[in-house]
Protein backbone atom coordinates (compact mmCIF):
# COMPACT_ATOMS: atom_id res chain seq x y z
CA UNK A 1 0.00 0.00 0.00
CA UNK A 2 1.58 3.36 -0.82
CA UNK A 3 0.22 6.47 0.72
CA UNK A 4 0.55 9.39 -2.34
CA UNK A 5 -0.40 12.81 -1.35
CA UNK A 6 -2.44 11.54 1.51
CA UNK A 7 -4.54 9.16 -1.00
CA UNK A 8 -4.01 5.74 -0.13
CA UNK A 9 -3.59 3.51 -3.10
CA UNK A 10 -2.41 -0.16 -4.34
CA UNK A 11 -1.55 1.21 -7.86
CA UNK A 12 0.68 -1.30 -9.48
CA UNK A 13 3.24 1.45 -10.90
CA UNK A 14 5.31 3.31 -7.99
CA UNK A 15 8.57 5.19 -8.65
CA UNK A 16 11.09 4.31 -5.73
CA UNK A 17 13.37 6.97 -4.13
CA UNK A 18 16.39 5.95 -3.18
CA UNK A 19 17.10 8.63 -0.75
CA UNK A 20 20.57 6.80 0.78
CA UNK A 21 22.43 7.38 -3.42
CA UNK A 22 20.68 10.31 -3.59
CA UNK A 23 22.99 11.66 -0.26
CA UNK A 24 25.63 10.06 -1.33
CA UNK A 25 25.42 11.65 -4.95
CA UNK A 26 25.43 15.08 -2.77
CA UNK A 27 27.88 14.05 -0.61
CA UNK A 28 30.23 13.45 -3.25
CA UNK A 29 29.46 16.50 -4.85
CA UNK A 30 30.02 18.66 -1.85
CA UNK A 31 33.51 16.68 -2.08
CA UNK A 32 34.35 17.98 -5.36
CA UNK A 33 33.53 21.36 -5.06
CA UNK A 34 34.81 22.10 -1.61
CA UNK A 35 34.37 25.69 -0.06
CA UNK A 36 32.22 26.67 -3.33
CA UNK A 37 28.41 27.00 -2.62
CA UNK A 38 25.66 24.41 -4.04
CA UNK A 39 22.64 25.35 -5.36
CA UNK A 40 21.26 22.38 -5.65
CA UNK A 41 18.81 22.60 -9.01
CA UNK A 42 15.16 20.75 -8.25
CA UNK A 43 13.30 22.27 -10.95
CA UNK A 44 10.50 20.31 -12.20
CA UNK A 45 8.99 18.46 -9.84
CA UNK A 46 12.78 17.21 -9.27
CA UNK A 47 13.54 15.55 -12.37
CA UNK A 48 11.08 13.30 -11.57
CA UNK A 49 11.47 12.67 -8.04
CA UNK A 50 9.36 15.14 -6.05
CA UNK A 51 10.10 18.46 -5.30
CA UNK A 52 8.76 18.58 -1.10
CA UNK A 53 10.86 15.32 -0.07
CA UNK A 54 14.08 16.12 -2.49
CA UNK A 55 14.26 19.47 -1.15
CA UNK A 56 13.92 18.41 1.69
CA UNK A 57 16.78 15.99 1.62
CA UNK A 58 18.58 18.77 -0.27
CA UNK A 59 18.98 20.77 2.91
CA UNK A 60 19.56 18.02 5.15
CA UNK A 61 22.48 16.71 2.62
CA UNK A 62 24.15 20.34 3.20
CA UNK A 63 23.12 22.59 0.16
CA UNK A 64 23.23 25.82 0.61
CA UNK A 65 20.74 26.96 -1.74
CA UNK A 66 17.95 25.64 -4.13
CA UNK A 67 16.53 26.52 -7.35
CA UNK A 68 13.37 26.08 -9.04
CA UNK A 69 12.02 27.52 -12.64
CA UNK A 70 8.34 28.02 -11.23
CA UNK A 71 7.16 30.75 -8.57
CA UNK A 72 4.51 28.04 -7.96
CA UNK A 73 7.74 25.38 -6.85
CA UNK A 74 9.18 27.60 -4.97
CA UNK A 75 5.66 28.14 -3.21
CA UNK A 76 5.30 24.47 -2.29
CA UNK A 77 8.92 24.96 -0.75
CA UNK A 78 8.01 28.02 1.29
CA UNK A 79 4.83 26.10 2.57
CA UNK A 80 6.92 22.89 3.88
CA UNK A 81 9.01 25.02 6.02
CA UNK A 82 11.82 25.69 3.96
CA UNK A 83 13.65 28.78 4.83
CA UNK A 84 16.68 28.03 2.27
CA UNK A 85 17.25 31.11 -0.29
CA UNK A 86 15.59 29.16 -2.87
CA UNK A 87 16.24 30.86 -6.68
CA UNK A 88 13.97 31.42 -9.63
CA UNK A 89 15.93 30.08 -12.61
CA UNK A 90 13.74 31.08 -15.54
CA UNK A 91 12.26 34.28 -16.38
CA UNK A 92 8.97 34.46 -15.10
CA UNK A 93 5.66 36.89 -15.35
CA UNK A 94 6.17 40.30 -14.31
CA UNK A 95 2.86 40.04 -12.31
CA UNK A 96 4.51 37.43 -9.96
CA UNK A 97 6.84 40.36 -8.69
CA UNK A 98 4.30 40.69 -5.57
CA UNK A 99 4.53 37.02 -5.14
CA UNK A 100 8.66 36.81 -5.51
CA UNK A 101 8.88 39.43 -2.56
CA UNK A 102 6.40 38.06 -0.63
CA UNK A 103 7.98 34.51 -0.51
CA UNK A 104 11.57 36.00 -0.83
CA UNK A 105 12.50 34.44 -3.68
CA UNK A 106 15.42 35.36 -5.18
CA UNK A 107 14.55 36.00 -8.71
CA UNK A 108 17.02 36.35 -12.15
CA UNK A 109 16.52 39.63 -13.38
CA UNK A 110 17.43 40.12 -17.12
CA UNK A 111 15.02 43.04 -18.64
CA UNK A 112 14.54 46.53 -17.17
CA UNK A 113 10.02 45.78 -16.74
CA UNK A 114 10.89 43.38 -14.42
CA UNK A 115 13.41 44.74 -12.31
CA UNK A 116 11.11 47.54 -12.27
CA UNK A 117 8.20 45.12 -10.95
CA UNK A 118 10.37 44.06 -8.49
CA UNK A 119 10.98 47.22 -7.17
CA UNK A 120 7.60 48.36 -6.75
CA UNK A 121 6.44 44.73 -5.18
CA UNK A 122 9.28 45.34 -2.52
CA UNK A 123 8.12 48.88 -1.79
CA UNK A 124 4.80 48.31 -1.37
CA UNK A 125 5.97 45.28 0.98
CA UNK A 126 7.92 47.47 2.65
CA UNK A 127 10.93 45.19 1.80
CA UNK A 128 14.03 44.72 0.11
CA UNK A 129 14.17 41.80 -2.82
CA UNK A 130 17.51 39.98 -3.63
CA UNK A 131 18.28 39.40 -6.93
CA UNK A 132 20.79 38.19 -8.88
CA UNK A 133 20.86 39.38 -12.70
CA UNK A 134 21.40 37.03 -15.51
CA UNK A 135 23.82 37.57 -18.40
CA UNK A 136 23.40 36.47 -22.09
CA UNK A 137 26.50 34.51 -23.11
CA UNK A 138 25.49 32.39 -25.94
CA UNK A 139 22.38 30.49 -24.90
CA UNK A 140 19.70 32.88 -25.99
CA UNK A 141 16.84 32.01 -23.99
CA UNK A 142 17.09 35.18 -21.79
CA UNK A 143 19.82 37.36 -20.31
CA UNK A 144 21.18 40.65 -20.38
CA UNK A 145 23.37 41.21 -23.46
CA UNK A 146 26.93 41.78 -22.55
CA UNK A 147 26.66 44.88 -24.82
CA UNK A 148 24.23 46.81 -22.63
CA UNK A 149 25.36 45.72 -19.50
CA UNK A 150 26.62 48.59 -18.26
CA UNK A 151 23.78 50.72 -19.38
CA UNK A 152 20.79 48.62 -17.58
CA UNK A 153 23.24 48.84 -14.34
CA UNK A 154 23.46 52.67 -14.63
CA UNK A 155 20.00 53.03 -15.12
CA UNK A 156 18.49 50.31 -12.45
CA UNK A 157 21.66 49.12 -10.17
CA UNK A 158 20.65 51.73 -7.61
CA UNK A 159 16.65 51.14 -7.24
CA UNK A 160 16.19 51.63 -3.72
CA UNK A 161 14.44 48.15 -3.20
CA UNK A 162 16.56 46.00 -5.24
CA UNK A 163 19.85 43.82 -3.63
CA UNK A 164 22.01 43.17 -5.69
CA UNK A 165 23.25 39.74 -4.86
CA UNK A 166 24.98 38.21 -7.58
CA UNK A 167 25.21 37.92 -11.03
CA UNK A 168 25.47 34.66 -13.38
CA UNK A 169 25.21 33.28 -16.84
CA UNK A 170 24.25 29.63 -17.87
CA UNK A 171 26.14 27.75 -21.14
CA UNK A 172 25.00 26.64 -24.02
CA UNK A 173 27.32 24.03 -25.32
CA UNK A 174 29.26 22.40 -21.96
CA UNK A 175 27.15 19.15 -21.87
CA UNK A 176 28.15 18.32 -24.80
CA UNK A 177 31.76 18.95 -24.15
CA UNK A 178 32.68 22.04 -26.62
CA UNK A 179 35.04 23.63 -24.68
CA UNK A 180 36.38 26.33 -26.89
CA UNK A 181 32.57 27.64 -27.00
CA UNK A 182 32.24 27.39 -23.36
CA UNK A 183 35.16 29.52 -22.55
CA UNK A 184 34.45 32.05 -24.84
CA UNK A 185 31.24 32.25 -23.02
CA UNK A 186 32.94 31.99 -19.94
CA UNK A 187 35.55 34.98 -20.61
CA UNK A 188 32.47 36.80 -21.87
CA UNK A 189 30.89 36.79 -18.89
CA UNK A 190 34.21 37.04 -16.91
CA UNK A 191 34.91 40.07 -18.91
CA UNK A 192 31.56 42.51 -18.76
CA UNK A 193 31.17 41.35 -14.50
CA UNK A 194 35.01 43.17 -14.46
CA UNK A 195 34.16 46.08 -16.32
CA UNK A 196 31.09 45.96 -14.52
CA UNK A 197 33.34 46.12 -11.26
CA UNK A 198 35.49 48.76 -12.22
CA UNK A 199 32.54 50.69 -13.04
CA UNK A 200 31.25 50.50 -9.27
CA UNK A 201 28.85 47.73 -9.70
CA UNK A 202 29.09 44.71 -7.76
CA UNK A 203 27.95 41.40 -7.63
CA UNK A 204 29.21 39.47 -4.90
CA UNK A 205 28.18 36.02 -6.18
CA UNK A 206 29.33 35.19 -9.25
CA UNK A 207 28.35 31.58 -10.91
CA UNK A 208 28.29 29.96 -14.32
CA UNK A 209 28.04 25.80 -13.95
CA UNK A 210 25.56 23.54 -13.83
CA UNK A 211 26.09 19.79 -13.26
CA UNK A 212 28.96 19.57 -16.40
CA UNK A 213 30.96 22.23 -15.30
CA UNK A 214 30.37 20.55 -11.61
CA UNK A 215 31.71 17.36 -12.50
CA UNK A 216 34.63 18.77 -15.04
CA UNK A 217 35.66 21.57 -14.65
CA UNK A 218 36.50 23.16 -11.72
CA UNK A 219 38.03 25.95 -12.94
CA UNK A 220 35.24 27.57 -13.86
CA UNK A 221 33.52 27.35 -10.42
CA UNK A 222 33.64 30.82 -9.39
CA UNK A 223 31.48 31.05 -6.03
CA UNK A 224 28.57 28.85 -6.72
CA UNK A 225 27.40 26.04 -8.62
CA UNK A 226 23.88 24.99 -9.82
CA UNK A 227 23.55 21.32 -10.62
CA UNK A 228 20.55 19.50 -11.36
CA UNK A 229 20.75 16.48 -12.91
CA UNK A 230 23.25 14.87 -11.26
CA UNK A 231 22.20 14.90 -8.08
CA UNK A 232 19.66 12.49 -8.52
CA UNK A 233 22.76 10.06 -10.43
CA UNK A 234 22.82 11.09 -13.83
CA UNK A 235 25.48 12.82 -15.78
CA UNK A 236 24.85 15.22 -17.98
CA UNK A 237 26.56 12.95 -21.16
CA UNK A 238 28.20 9.77 -21.19
CA UNK A 239 31.34 10.61 -21.69
CA UNK A 240 31.40 11.76 -17.53
CA UNK A 241 30.19 8.60 -16.68
CA UNK A 242 33.98 6.94 -15.69
CA UNK A 243 35.30 10.34 -14.91
CA UNK A 244 32.51 10.93 -12.21
CA UNK A 245 30.05 7.96 -11.22
CA UNK A 246 26.80 8.47 -9.97
CA UNK A 247 23.95 6.80 -8.20
CA UNK A 248 20.87 7.19 -10.07
CA UNK A 249 18.15 7.26 -7.25
CA UNK A 250 15.02 6.24 -9.50
CA UNK A 251 13.83 3.28 -10.07
CA UNK A 252 10.40 2.89 -12.10
CA UNK A 253 8.94 -0.15 -11.36
CA UNK A 254 5.22 -1.91 -12.07
CA UNK A 255 3.74 -5.56 -12.28
CA UNK A 256 2.22 -7.57 -14.58
CA UNK A 257 -1.57 -7.27 -15.43
CA UNK A 258 -2.39 -9.69 -17.74
CA UNK A 259 -0.60 -12.30 -19.60
CA UNK A 260 -1.91 -13.79 -23.18
CA UNK A 261 -1.08 -16.67 -25.25
CA UNK A 262 -1.48 -15.12 -29.14
CA UNK A 263 -0.86 -16.84 -32.49
CA UNK A 264 1.44 -16.50 -35.18
CA UNK A 265 0.07 -13.45 -37.44
CA UNK A 266 -1.16 -11.60 -34.10
CA UNK A 267 -1.14 -7.79 -34.70
CA UNK A 268 -0.76 -6.18 -31.22
CA UNK A 269 -2.14 -3.05 -29.91
CA UNK A 270 -3.53 -0.06 -31.58
CA UNK A 271 -2.69 0.18 -35.26
CA UNK A 272 -1.12 -3.26 -35.11
CA UNK A 273 2.29 -1.78 -35.60
CA UNK A 274 3.54 -5.60 -34.08
CA UNK A 275 2.48 -9.05 -35.94
CA UNK A 276 3.18 -11.87 -34.17
CA UNK A 277 5.90 -14.20 -35.91
CA UNK A 278 4.57 -17.57 -33.81
CA UNK A 279 2.47 -18.70 -30.69
CA UNK A 280 3.90 -15.97 -28.68
CA UNK A 281 2.98 -15.12 -25.02
CA UNK A 282 2.29 -11.45 -24.20
CA UNK A 283 2.46 -9.19 -21.26
CA UNK A 284 0.25 -6.27 -20.44
CA UNK A 285 1.57 -3.90 -18.30
CA UNK A 286 -0.62 -1.30 -16.47
CA UNK A 287 1.69 1.76 -17.34
CA UNK A 288 1.66 3.83 -20.58
CA UNK A 289 2.75 6.87 -22.32
CA UNK A 290 -0.19 9.04 -19.82
CA UNK A 291 2.44 8.14 -16.80
CA UNK A 292 5.45 9.73 -19.01
CA UNK A 293 6.37 6.57 -20.16
CA UNK A 294 7.48 7.69 -23.68
CA UNK A 295 5.06 6.60 -26.81
CA UNK A 296 8.17 6.91 -28.89
CA UNK A 297 9.42 3.45 -26.59
CA UNK A 298 6.63 1.43 -28.69
CA UNK A 299 8.68 -1.46 -30.38
CA UNK A 300 11.60 -0.27 -28.99
CA UNK A 301 12.54 -0.31 -24.99
CA UNK A 302 13.09 -3.28 -22.91
CA UNK A 303 11.86 -4.07 -19.40
CA UNK A 304 13.29 -6.65 -17.15
CA UNK A 305 11.24 -9.26 -15.55
CA UNK A 306 12.53 -12.27 -13.69
CA UNK A 307 16.08 -10.89 -14.04
CA UNK A 308 15.66 -10.94 -17.85
CA UNK A 309 14.87 -8.30 -20.69
CA UNK A 310 11.78 -8.53 -22.79
CA UNK A 311 11.01 -6.23 -25.73
CA UNK A 312 8.24 -3.87 -25.64
CA UNK A 313 5.68 -4.56 -28.49
CA UNK A 314 3.34 -2.47 -30.65
CA UNK A 315 2.06 0.99 -29.89
CA UNK A 316 2.15 1.86 -26.50
CA UNK A 317 -0.94 3.05 -25.25
CA UNK A 318 -2.37 6.19 -22.60
CA UNK A 319 -2.06 3.73 -19.80
CA UNK A 320 -1.03 0.14 -21.11
CA UNK A 321 2.14 -1.31 -22.56
CA UNK A 322 2.29 -4.54 -24.09
CA UNK A 323 5.25 -6.76 -23.65
CA UNK A 324 6.52 -10.27 -25.37
CA UNK A 325 7.91 -12.70 -22.52
CA UNK A 326 7.79 -15.64 -24.46
CA UNK A 327 11.34 -16.27 -23.62
CA UNK A 328 10.71 -15.02 -20.07
CA UNK A 329 9.90 -19.05 -18.36
CA UNK A 330 7.53 -18.94 -15.25
CA UNK A 331 6.57 -15.60 -15.90
CA UNK A 332 2.79 -15.07 -14.35
CA UNK A 333 0.15 -12.13 -13.22
CA UNK A 334 1.55 -10.01 -10.57
CA UNK A 335 5.17 -10.16 -11.26
CA UNK A 336 7.20 -7.45 -10.76
CA UNK A 337 8.16 -5.30 -13.26
CA UNK A 338 11.25 -3.17 -13.99
CA UNK A 339 11.51 -0.13 -16.23
CA UNK A 340 14.10 1.84 -15.05
CA UNK A 341 16.17 -0.11 -12.70
CA UNK A 342 18.04 -3.37 -12.09
CA UNK A 343 16.66 -6.77 -11.37
CA UNK A 344 18.84 -9.90 -10.87
CA UNK A 345 21.87 -8.76 -12.56
CA UNK A 346 20.09 -6.94 -15.50
CA UNK A 347 20.01 -2.95 -14.90
CA UNK A 348 17.87 -0.92 -17.59
CA UNK A 349 19.07 3.26 -17.35
CA UNK A 350 17.09 6.16 -17.77
CA UNK A 351 20.17 7.04 -20.14
CA UNK A 352 19.43 3.76 -22.20
CA UNK A 353 15.67 4.98 -22.85
CA UNK A 354 16.77 8.24 -23.78
CA UNK A 355 19.29 7.11 -26.06
CA UNK A 356 16.55 4.68 -28.04
CA UNK A 357 14.89 7.40 -28.26
CA UNK A 358 17.00 9.86 -29.02
CA UNK A 359 16.62 12.20 -26.09
CA UNK A 360 18.15 13.26 -22.99
CA UNK A 361 18.06 11.63 -19.21
CA UNK A 362 16.15 14.81 -18.19
CA UNK A 363 13.35 14.23 -20.60
CA UNK A 364 12.86 10.66 -19.60
CA UNK A 365 12.42 11.14 -15.89
CA UNK A 366 11.07 14.65 -15.61
CA UNK A 367 7.92 13.23 -17.85
CA UNK A 368 6.95 10.56 -15.41
CA UNK A 369 3.79 12.21 -14.32
CA UNK A 370 2.95 13.06 -10.39
CA UNK A 371 -0.07 10.26 -11.08
CA UNK A 372 2.58 7.81 -10.35
CA UNK A 373 2.92 7.67 -6.84
CA UNK A 374 6.53 8.45 -5.33
CA UNK A 375 7.90 5.81 -2.79
CA UNK A 376 10.67 7.18 -0.54
CA UNK A 377 13.36 4.46 0.20
CA UNK A 378 14.93 5.83 3.57
CA UNK A 379 18.10 3.69 3.97
C1 LIG B 1 18.46 23.49 -15.24
C2 LIG B 1 19.48 24.46 -14.87
C3 LIG B 1 20.60 24.06 -14.15
C4 LIG B 1 20.90 22.61 -13.84
O1 LIG B 1 21.29 21.97 -15.03
P1 LIG B 1 21.85 20.46 -15.00
O2 LIG B 1 22.46 20.27 -16.34
O3 LIG B 1 20.67 19.58 -14.77
O4 LIG B 1 22.83 20.38 -13.91
C5 LIG B 1 21.49 25.04 -13.74
N1 LIG B 1 21.29 26.35 -14.03
C6 LIG B 1 20.22 26.77 -14.73
C7 LIG B 1 20.05 28.21 -15.03
C8 LIG B 1 19.27 25.85 -15.18
O5 LIG B 1 18.22 26.26 -15.89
Amino acid sequence: MIVNRGIVTDNPTVAEIHLPSFRENVRKIKSQIGKCRLLAVIKTNAYGHGTGKMAMEAVKAGADRLGVTTVQEGIHLRQQGITLPIHILSSVPIEQADLIVKYDFIPSVSTASFVIALDDAARNQRKKVIVHAKLNTGLNRFGIEPKDALSFFQAYYHLPHIEWEGIYTHFSHADEGDWKRTEDQFNLFIDTVNNLETNGFFFPLKHAGASTITLERPDMYLDMVRPGIALFGYTPDERQERIFPLQPVLTLKTKLTLIRNIPPGSPVGYGGKYVSAKNEKIGILPIGHGDGFKRSLSNRGEVLIHGKRAPIIGTIALDQTFVNITDIIGAKEGDEVILIGSQGKERITARELANSIGSNVDEVLASLMQRIPRKYILN
